[in-house]
C-alpha cells in the first residue's frame, strides 16, 4: 500500500468515527430488530481474492455502526458500562498505530515508561500503598486472577511450599471466602485456579449485599479473603476497617474486587466507603468501567510488587525483562499498550477531573432515584450509596414488561438483574457524557404513565 493510500484509509475511518460519535446523542441506544437483521450483509463466503479496504470499511459502517449498542452514548444505563472519554480514545488510536508490544522496555520503550508513570499515577490517585505493583491486563477478571495466584504462591511460600516447582498435588490447602454476593466473575476466575465451588467459603451478607463481620467464615493464614468495593447492582461496599483486622490477624490475605467502586476513593464525598481498604494485599480495578477508558482496560495492584512479579513471571532467554516488566505483572505475554488510555485520562482530567467525575454520577444516580421512586409502580429497592440504582415493579411480570418496553423505545437502555431472587431492574451512572438534562429526561421517560 502507498502512502498516500494509507494516510486516504485513516481519514476515511476517522470521518467515519467522528461522523458516529456525532450522533451518539441522538441515534437509537440500541438497535432495531431490522438494523440486527441486516448484519446478516456480512455473511459471505471467505474472499478468495482482496477486498478493497476502503470497501471494507463502508460495509463495517454501514452495517455495523447501526447495530451497535450506544453505550458510549448518554442514555445507555446498563450494567456498569461506562462510556470513552475523547481523550482516551483519542490517546489509543495513536496506540492503534504505534502497535507497541507492550511486554518490557525492550519492546516498547514508550509503552514501559508510560505504564509504569500511569501504574504509580493510579496507586497515587486510588490513595493504596505507595510501591504497589500494577499489571495492566484486559479486564477485572484477568487482573483478579492474577492476584489470587500472587495469594496462593505466597500463602503457600510461607508454609515452605514451591508452587512454581511443585505444583498443587500433594500441596497444604488454600482456603477462599467469599461474599455471597462477589461478581460471578470472580468465581469464574477462582473456577479457573482450582478453586471448587464446594470448597468455597461463603461469606453471607446485609440485605444490601455487604459482607456482614459478624458472620464471617474463619481466617488463618491459608486462607484468601475476597472483598468487594461496590457490589454490581446495589454498589455495596464490604465493611473493610472491621474485616480486615480480622483477616490481618489472622494472617490471611485480603483481595479487594473494585471492578467500578474502587474509583469512589477518589472523591471527598465517598472516599468514606473505602476506608479501610488501604489494608488489603490486592485490589483489581476496570479502567474500561467508570474510568471511561476504551475496552479492554484493567488494572491488577498488589501491594507486595515481587509476590506480583514472581507469580506472573514470563522471562523467556530470548525475552528476558526486567523484573517488574509488564510482561511479568498480568497474564499476557504480549498486549497493547492499554496504560496508555489510562494515562491519558488521568493527565487530562486530573485528580480533581476525575473525582468531579465520579462525584457527579454519585449526584445524578441520587436524582434519578429521588425522581422515580413511588412513581408509576417503581420502587428503588437500594439505598443509593454509588452510582448504581436498583428497582423494581409491583411484580415479575410488570418487571420484565416494562424494561422490555423501555428497551424497545430505544431511547434509553438499561437491563434486568435478580436481587434476592426477585426480578428487578438496573440504572447504572457512569458514562462521562451524560448530564443532568439526560437524567430529568430519564425520569421522564422511566415515570411517564402512558
Ligand atoms: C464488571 C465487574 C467485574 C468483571 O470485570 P471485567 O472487566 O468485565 O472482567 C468484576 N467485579 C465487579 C464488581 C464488576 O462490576
Amino acid at each position: 500500500m502507498k502512502n498516500r493510500d494509507e494516510e486516504k484509509l485513516y481519514l476515511d475511518a476517522d470521518a467515519r468515527a467522528t461522523q458516529y460519535v456525532n450522533t451518539v446523542g441522538t441515534r437509537r441506544v440500541y438497535p432495531t430488530q431490522a438494523q440486527i437483521e441486516a448484519l446478516k450483509g456480512f455473511e459471505e463466503v471467505l474472499p478468495n481474492a482482496p477486498t478493497d479496504a476502503h470497501t471494507m470499511l463502508a460495509q463495517l459502517d454501514t452495517l455495523g455502526s447501526p447495530a451497535t449498542a450506544v453505550s458510549t452514548g448518554p442514555h445507555y444505563l446498563g450494567y456498569v458500562i461506562g462510556g470513552v472519554l475523547p481523550a482516551a480514545a483519542a490517546a489509543d488510536k495513536l496506540v492503534s498505530v504505534w502497535d507497541q508490544c507492550a511486554s518490557s522496555h525492550a519492546t516498547s520503550p514508550v509503552a514501559a515508561k508510560l505504564e509504569a508513570i500511569a501504574g504509580r499515577w493510579v496507586v497515587d490517585i486510588l490513595d493504596l500503598p505507595k510501591g504497589s505493583a500494577v499489571g495492566f491486563g484486559t479486564s477485572a477478571t484477568a487482573c483478579g486472577l492474577s492476584c489470587i495466584a500472587a495469594a496462593r504462591r505466597t500463602l503457600l511460600a510461607r508454609q515452605g511450599w514451591d508452587l512454581d516447582e511443585d505444583g498443587l498435588v500433594g500441596a497444604p490447602e488454600i482456603k477462599v471466602v467469599v461474599s455471597d454476593k462477589a461478581h460471578i466473575s470472580l468465581f469464574k476466575l477462582l473456577r479457573v485456579l482450582g478453586f471448587g465451588r464446594g470448597r468455597m467459603l461463603i461469606a453471607p451478607t446485609d440485605a444490601h449485599g455487604a459482607i456482614d463481620p459478624d458472620k464471617l467464615p474463619p481466617l488463618d493464614a491459608s486462607t484468601i479473603l475476597c472483598l468487594q468495593a461496590g457490589e454490581v447492582n446495589t454498589g455495596a461496599f464490604d465493611p473493610f476497617t472491621p474485616i480486615i483486622a480480622k483477616a490481618k490477624a489472622a494472617g490471611a490475605w485480603v483481595h479487594v474486587d473494585g471492578a467500578f467502586g474502587l474509583w469512589a476513593r477518589v472523591t471527598k464525598t465517598h472516599h468514606h466507603l473505602t476506608e479501610g481498604i488501604e489494608g488489603a494485599d490486592s485490589w483489581t480495578t476496570d479502567g474500561h468501567k467508570w474510568l471511561n477508558t476504551p475496552y479492554d482496560s484493567a488494572m491488577a495492584i498488589c501491594k507486595d510488587a515481587d509476590a506480583l512479579a514472581q507469580a506472573m513471571n514470563s522471562s523467556a532467554d530470548y525475552a528476558s525483562a526486567e523484573s517488574h516488566a509488564q510482561q511479568n505483572l498480568s497474564m499476557e505475554f504480549s498486549r497493547r499498550a492499554r496504560g496508555i488510555p489510562i494515562w491519558a485520562v488521568l493527565k487530562t482530567l486530573g485528580r480533581q477531573g476525575v473525582s468531579d467525575m465520579v462525584e457527579r454520577h454519585c449526584a445524578q444516580a441520587q436524582k434519578l432515584a429521588a425522581g422515580i421512586d413511588g412513581k408509576n409502580s417503581i420502587e428503588v429497592i437500594n439505598t443509593v450509596v454509588l452510582n448504581q440504582v436498583l428497582c423494581r415493579m409491583t411484580d415479575e411480570e410488570s418487571t420484565a414488561d416494562f424494561t422490555a418496553r423501555m428497551q424497545a423505545s430505544g431511547k434509553l437502555w438499561f437491563g434486568t438483574t435478580i436481587w434476592n431472587g426477585q426480578p428487578a431492574f438496573r440504572l447504572s451512572v457512569s458514562n462521562w457524557r451524560t448530564t443532568d438534562a439526560d437524567i430529568e429526561r430519564a425520569i421522564s421517560m422511566l415515570t411517564d404513565t402512558k
